[in-house]
């Protein structure tokens, strides 16, 4: 204890008492209190554990921490502690590096305070050191736990196998409430909301606010997915009677998405991949009703969470096991190739081969599908480059996410790869489908306009399938729009198919598209169809989707079951 005189035991009570004040409101920040007759301190044991100091009790945690303090930030340091104890100095604010148990040095902000007696004798010196590379994991509107707080608890049920139900809470058309109240009655919502939520559930798991208007919930009480939605109905209906807004009732909508956790075999972030994906379908397609993740996919759907787990990490591993497969496009007229569609797949050993429609619907939001869709961009281009040297006019269709069409950087993403590949821009055809409607339309009209300003060309794929085809062509500036093969399946034998087609053709017409149909399986579709104004086919009639040296293969050979794609 070397030259301290030992803290009696009454004054070591006042301390903790203080201590434990100094904590409720220190929040997510460390916490010290020096007793400064006795250079006696407590620090909060997550510093001392991060810091590797000695312990929560310190006779002289100054010179101890300031060890720890970086060389050229030491002296302001010492210069500031001793200012205090001197009585120079009523606290002291200051900015410094500080090495962590690992080595590493983290920039922190100390704030502190002296606190006298009566006859001006200092007594305390207390206050709060946060850490800024650390997280706060408190939102400071609503006091519930942050994102970050809900991704370390799904991580730590993970870790430590405890099966939980996760469920993810937004309020229906926030932005109106924004609007029409002001940001103040928005930011009250959100509060009521979460105080509701917090009482409402709390002694049956854990509440969060994660960005905007959602709320998130962890049980492990409430597992069962009927449990859950009881819950959820409750909460409902709660929020249909309204929250009070000065005088007034404004009544909520909720919607939300479930999962339950309990293979251990995926990770935080795929968990929510899968959660948010079933957030998305209660929102656009089941008016607020609560889905649950697992329904949503196919016949295998017990190890789904682990297989897009499985898929993600291929991703982060150089995009391992995902390859790209190419479906001629003809020309109408002369059934000539004329372009492709590049088409995603991914296999690895465990699960073979995944179709597209598994993965990319659940991941296209995840912050990882830009990277993918650099990928896939890149090696389209690349790959299209080797056929443009047999076919030079070649176009190649790439579909987009309307994700990635969201993103700041995602024309200059664009830009950067054509530029890499030396691509002719011209000859790129970029494919968005109708759910790019739940995008900001001006956002989308600016993105295409550029996009299209140095020679892309933009296609409306899947037209007719959603409600909004129609507004969407007329709205934004397509240059082909590719009618769905739900459209021409029955075409021989139903006469209504071939007029509804044909009343596509028109519209497009009118906007200036070129049309090109998707499925043709059969030489009878394709016979009906040549008489209306179609610029070209895609389907199994001419070819299934096949890798890049078939068509080389086959563009190469004099005959061959592709002689439609000679030259
Ligand atoms: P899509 O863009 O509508 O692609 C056409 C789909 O129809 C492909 O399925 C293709 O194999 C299939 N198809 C083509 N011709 C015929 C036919 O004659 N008969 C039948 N029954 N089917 C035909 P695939 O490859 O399974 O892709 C499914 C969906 O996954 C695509 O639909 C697209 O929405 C998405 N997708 C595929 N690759 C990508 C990609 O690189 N990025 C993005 N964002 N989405 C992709
Ligand atoms: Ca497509
Ligand atoms: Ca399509």
């Amino acid at each position: 204890m070397n030259g301290y005189d030992k803290i009696p035991e009454e004054r070591k009570q006042q301390l903790d008492a203080l201590f434990e004040a100094f904590s409720i409101i220190g929040d997510d920040t460390y916490v010290y209190l020096c007793d400064m007759q006795y250079d006696f301190s407590r620090w909060s044991k997550v510093l001392t554990d991060d810091f590797g100091l000695p312990g929560e009790y310190m006779y002289g945690a100054g010179a101890i921490w300031e060890e720890h303090v970086h060389p050229e930030d030491r002296n302001a340091f010492h210069q500031g502690i001793d200012d205090i104890f001197s009585g120079r100095s009523g606290g002291h604010d200051m900015q410094y590096r500080a090495r962590r148990k690992d080595g590493e040095y983290d920039v922190c902000t100390c704030r502190g305070i002296v606190i006298k007696d009566v006859s001006g004798q200092p007594v305390y010196f207390g206050g709060a050191i946060r850490n800024h590379s650390q997280q706060s994991h408190i939102d400071r509107l609503t006091g519930l736990r942050n994102q970050y707080g809900f991704f370390e608890d799904i991580r730590s049920h993970i870790d430590n196998k405890i099966p939980m139900r996760v469920c993810l809470i937004g309020i229906s058309k926030f932005a109106e409430i924004n609007e029409l109240y002001g940001y103040t009655a928005g930011n009250a919502v959100l509060q009521m909301v979460g105080r509701y939520l917090m009482d409402h559930v709390g002694n049956r798991g854990g509440t969060f606010r994660m960005d905007g208007s959602k709320f998130a919930i962890i049980t492990e009480t409430q597992t069962y997915y009927d449990d859950m939605e009881r819950t959820y109905e409750e909460l409902r209906a709660h929020f249909r009677e309204g929250v009070r807004l000065g005088e007034e009732y404004v009544p909520l909508e909720l919607h939300g998405g479930t999962i339950g956790i309990d293979d251990f075999i995926t990770d935080e972030e795929t968990a929510y991949a899968c959660l948010n994906y079933a957030y998305d379908e209660s929102k656009v397609n089941k008016q607020g009703d609560l889905v649950e993740f697992r329904n949503e996919l196919s016949a295998d759907n017990i190890k789904s969470a682990a297989k897009l787990h499985s898929i993600r990490n291929s991703i982060n591993n150089e995009f391992e096991g995902f390859y790209l497969l190419y479906q001629p496009v003809v020309d109408a007229k002369t059934e000539r190739l004329i372009g492709a569609e590049a088409l995603l797949r991914w296999k690895n050993d465990r699960y073979g081969m995944v179709p597209p429609d598994e993965f990319i619907p659940v991941l296209e939001k995840d912050p990882l599908f830009p990277v993918l869709g650099e990928w896939i961009l890149y090696t389209a281009l690349t790959d299209a480059k080797n056929i443009q040297r047999i076919v030079p006019d070649f176009i190649i269709n790439v579909n987009l996410s309307y994700a990635q069409l969201e993103r700041p950087d995602f024309t200059d993403s664009v830009w950067n790869i054509v530029k890499n590949t030396r691509f002719d821009p011209q000859k790129l055809c970029l494919e968005i489908t109708e759910r790019c409607r739940l995008l900001d339309m001006k956002l989308l009209n600016n993105v295409m306009t550029s996009l299209r300003a140095g020679g892309i060309r933009i296609a409306l794929d899947d037209f007719g399938t959603g409600f909004s085809s129609m507004g969407l062509l007329k709205n934004l500036p397509f240059d082909i729009i590719k009618v769905d093969r739900g459209f021409v399946q029955k075409i021989e034998e139903d006469d209504r198919e071939r007029r509804l087609v044909y009343s596509f053709t028109e519209a497009a017409g009118i906007f200036g598209a070129d049309v090109c149909v998707e499925g043709i399986e059969t030489s009878g579709m394709r016979n009906i169809l040549k008489d209306m104004s179609i610029h070209s086919f895609q389907g199994y009639f001419y070819s299934k989707p096949v890798g890049l040296d078939v068509i080389l293969e086959s563009l190469q050979s004099d005959s061959g079951e592709m002689c439609f794609m000679k030259h």
